[in-house]
């Protein structure tokens, strides 16, 4: 049976670089061993690392003024890297909250420094994204904070918020690369790569060369930006593995038609599904509202949570795995991140409707 992975992270891998890691696994390109035995400082290695940064780079439309870093701790640890480097004690950070994740990025900011709260949907359990009008910036903020897709809610930000001359810093943990972007709008870019970009233990970060050296004195070398894009990312030991296979996952984007291809095919999954929900005469309610729909992690309650559970029992045994909603929200949320099929999709909405019609 084929199994649809719908898992919100670690998640699917395009099956091709799966085949091509698993060809390569004993004896990287000739050499007898595999990547993971290598030295980080070998010149297959290097040869690895640095064609990574060129397609991130490449795949993006930017050639310079802008650097790539293969980071560890997660997107978590950047929560506090970000202030840390950015964040002057004379200086405030804007951050518009838009999820638990932007939530924890705040709480973060907080205790390293000063934080104003831009705009914030809480009290409407998240549903959508601010509107333009509601968003207010402080004086002049050192960088304006936001999730680009809030993975827990299924909500995404359709177009990126008008912050003037200012730059945005975001999470992109949860969409990155699956939909083109303007790089220049950002001082910083990060994601955990256990989403769009390969297996976990790799962060991605992108930075403005010129934001580099702002941090104080008083951060530890490890948590600097500048050692590692001086070191290109091989200060110390990185995840070389993990550094491999989304190299492989870059790669594969490339041949998928970059992120344009992606846009459209990431469209297509997402209309399949939300179809069946719009479809079904309110027996699927889904949790975003319509202008804030996320194209990555679609989320939607049943009538009552025993159908859920019936529901996920029901895909699961149909080879659909992975759709139980984030335990603090409850529900269905179907991931259905790049290397998801438009198959897995179509085979999800057509779940959905038999499900429906048998149960409403
Ligand atoms: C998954 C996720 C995180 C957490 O990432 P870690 O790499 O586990 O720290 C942060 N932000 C968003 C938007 C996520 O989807």
């Amino acid at each position: 049976m084929t199994v649809y992975n719908f898992n919100a992270g670690p998640a699917i891998l395009p099956p091709e670089v799966l085949s091509q890691a698993q060809e390569e696994l004993r004896d990287y390109n000739g050499v007898g061993i595999s990547v993971m035995e290598m030295s980080h400082r070998s010149k297959e290695f290097e040869a690895i690392n640095s064609e990574a940064e060129a397609r991130f780079k490449r795949l993006l439309g930017i050639e310079s003024g802008y650097r790539v870093l293969f980071m560890q701790g997660g997107a978590s640890s950047q929560f506090s890297t970000v202030p840390m480097n950015l964040l002057p004690a004379d200086r405030v950070a804007d951050y518009i909250l838009t999820g638990v994740w932007s939530e924890k990025a705040r709480d973060e900011a907080q205790k390293l420094g000063q934080v104003h709260i831009a705009a914030s949907t809480a009290d409407e359990q998240y549903r959508r994204i601010p509107r333009q009008d509601e968003i207010q910036l402080s004086e002049n903020p050192a960088y304006v904070h936001i999730t680009t897709n809030n993975t827990i809610y299924g909500t995404q930000w359709q177009t990126l918020p008008n912050v003037g001359e200012h730059l945005l810093v975001a999470d992109m943990s949860s969409d990155i690369m699956s939909r083109p972007f303007d790089a220049t709008k950002f001082g910083v870019v990060y994601a955990g790569a256990q989403k769009n970009l390969g297996p976990s233990g790799v962060t991605v970060v992108l930075i403005r060369e010129d934001w580099l050296d702002r941090a104080p004195k008083s951060v530890p070398t490890m948590l600097r930006y500048a050692t590692h894009a001086k070191n290109n990312s091989l200060y110390n030991t990185p995840p070389t593995f993990g550094i491999y296979m989304l190299n492989l996952v870059l790669g594969w984007i490339e041949a998928q038609g970059g992120l344009a291809g992606m846009a459209v095919h990431n469209q297509r999954k997402a209309s399949a599904i939300y179809g069946a929900i719009d479809g079904s005469n309110g027996f699927y309610t889904g949790h975003a509202t319509l202008d804030s729909r996320s194209q990555m992690n679609i989320t939607f309650r049943l009538p009552s949570e025993a159908l859920e559970k019936q529901f996920v029992s029901v895909a699961q045994n149909a080879g659909m795995i992975g759709l139980a909603g984030h335990r603090s929200v409850g529900g269905i949320r179907a991931s259905v991140y790049n290397a998801m099929s438009i198959a897995g999709a179509e085979a999800l909405a057509s779940l959905m409707r038999e499900f429906a019609g048998q149960n409403s």
